[in-house]
């Protein structure tokens, strides 16, 4: 996939509104354009990685139906 290409150079960068490339230091990295701190993922996009990431965790057994159905 070429996005995952995409997101492996750029990061999101919120003041830009758009994926940039960045510098890269130690622990943040900062837009080439317009000096900004950047992060990996746009907001929408961090909120469906973790859904994804959510939706693959098991859940902690099955579904149980309830019991007292008959009484
Ligand atoms: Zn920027």
């Amino acid at each position: 996939m070429d996005n995952l290409d995409y997101y492996s150079d750029h990061k999101y960068c919120p003041t830009c509104d758009k994926y940039v490339s960045y510098l890269m230091s130690i622990e943040q990295s900062f837009c080439t354009q317009c000096g900004s701190e950047v992060r990996l993922f746009s907001k929408d996009d961090w909120q469906e990685f973790n859904e994804s990431m959510a939706a693959k965790r098991p859940k902690g057994g099955r579904p149980r139906k309830s019991e007292r159905d008959s009484a």
